[in-house]
């Protein structure tokens, strides 16, 4: 299975407790693959994979997958709080 990189280029991919980054791993981008692991936990690796593959299906986007929304989304969180940490005065 190929995975085209003409509309978007994968940070990382989970699979189940094995974590393949495409480059240095970056704090978002460990953090966003930990998100993933800890879906993938109470759902188990098959109905993961269902609900994300209909997602997918749904929209034919991956920004558009319910899992990769809350991904991003708690990305962003982490992003802004890691800013306010490094910046941080006082
Ligand atoms: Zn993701």
């Amino acid at each position: 299975m190929g995975i085209s990189r003409t509309s978007c280029t994968l940070a990382s991919f989970t699979y189940i407790d094995v974590w393949v980054f495409h480059d240095e791993i970056a704090p978002r981008a460990l953090f966003h693959t930990l998100v993933h692991a800890t879906q993938m936990e109470p759902l188990g690796f098959e109905r993961y994979v269902e609900l994300y593959v209909c997602g997918f299906v749904k929209d034919r986007s991956w920004l558009a997958i319910p899992l990769e929304e809350q991904a991003y989304k708690l990305e962003a969180r982490f992003g802004r709080e890691l800013r306010g940490h490094f910046f941080r005065r006082g």
